[in-house]
């Protein structure tokens, strides 16, 4: 009897020490697929469930080339210097993260290009959109077409807005098929919940798990600006299905359930059972109000984000509130 030989789908993930990165490598195992991790770390909150994690510094050409020295199905490009408002609204990483991105994306395409690429996945981000249509707390949803005239807000999405024009490029003249998503703040279990790179509903999940009931809780800028909130599962589910899509044009992937920074934070509160009160202190905010435009999602892949926040805020609350609790009892043991 002959027997069929199916031999294992391949993935490189980029970024794979990251908080997406490290979901999207356990999705791919799950799913069956040979998975090669990439970063200049390890994941920091659990082990890898990659076949094989390569630490190297992507900003190095030789040790991305080394990256691409097989034939691979898919390729997801995430790693990027990142971080929440604290860090890339600030002004003072600018350089860093233009230079670190731009190197790390201007070598993977070029790697990708010379390997043998079956698609590419490129991570880009809701601050590519033009900052003069998201003043407004009345309009403000992010539809496509919009990030032209091109006028973002920082130069993260400056960075980010360049390199989609690099993958589209390189798709378009160097064959490897690329696919693109814009994510609108990603959250849940294993992201960076303290130390400055930290991402609102991680840095109110802390503050929340850190004060004693009666207390209060510092939210930045006064509240009212809006943003819509993505769980990181339902993140990868449109990551996959773009990625296997025909849809070559960047896509939103983010939801599209508004909430302001107070409403985000009174959720939080409540799934604590503390009664805390909201102070609001000048911080780096971004900007007024931003939200997933999802009709072209809806229309290329049948498909839009539809869980409700508070399930995912329940999720990553009860993380944080772990992480808090065995930080402070390490700290008394020491
Ligand atoms: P993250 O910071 O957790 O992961 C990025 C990873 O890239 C990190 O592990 C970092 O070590 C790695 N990296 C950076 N420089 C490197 C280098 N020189 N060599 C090797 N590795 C390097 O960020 P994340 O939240 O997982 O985001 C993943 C991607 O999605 C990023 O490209 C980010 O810009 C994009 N994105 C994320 C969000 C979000 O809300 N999390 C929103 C929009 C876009």
């Amino acid at each position: 009897m002959t027997q069929k030989v199916v031999s294992m789908k391949t993935a490189l993930v980029m970024g794979a020490g990251g908080f997406i990165g490290h979901h999207l490598v356990t999705r791919l195992k799950e799913e069956g697929f040979w998975v090669r991790g990439i970063d200049r770390k390890y994941p920091e909150f659990n082990p890898t469930t990659a076949d094989e994690f390569v630490i190297a510094d992507l900003r190095l050409p030789e040790q991305v080339d080394a990256c691409f020295d097989r034939d691979v199905d898919e390729v997801f490009q995430l790693a990027a210097e990142m971080g929440g408002a604290g860090y890339i609204f600030t002004g003072e990483n600018d350089f860093d993260i233009m230079s670190s991105s731009a190197m790390i994306n201007l070598n993977v395409a070029r790697s990708a290009s010379r390997g043998s690429v079956g698609r590419l996945f490129y991570t880009s981000s809701a601050c590519v959109y033009n900052q003069a249509t998201q003043s407004d707390t009345e309009k403000y949803t992010c539809k496509e077409s919009t990030a032209y005239p091109a006028n973002p807000d920082s130069d993260y999405g400056w960075e980010k807005l360049f390199s989609e024009r690099l993958f589209q490029a390189v798709s378009r003249n160097n064959h490897v098929p690329t696919r693109i998503g814009r994510l609108h703040n990603i959250f849940g279990p294993q992201g960076s919940w303290c130390c400055g790179r930290e991402k609102a509903p991680a840095a109110i999940c802390r503050k929340v798990a850190e004060a004693v009931d009666g207390g209060e809780i510092e939210v930045w800028g006064d509240g009212k600006q809006v943003r819509s909130f993505l769980y990181v599962d339902e993140c990868l589910d449109g990551i996959l299905r773009l990625m296997r899509s025909d849809c070559e044009r960047p896509l939103n992937i983010g939801s599209d359930f508004p909430v302001s920074i107070r409403e985000l934070a009174e959720m939080v509160i409540s799934l604590s059972n503390k009664r805390l009160t909201i102070k609001t202190v000048s911080g780096p905010q971004g900007v007024r109000a931003r939200s997933s435009d999802n009709d072209l999602i809806e229309l290329q892949l049948g498909w839009r984000p539809t869980q409700p926040l508070q399930d995912g805020l329940e999720k990553t609350y009860a993380w944080i509130s772990d992480q808090v609790r065995s930080s402070i009892e390490s700290r008394q043991s020491a």
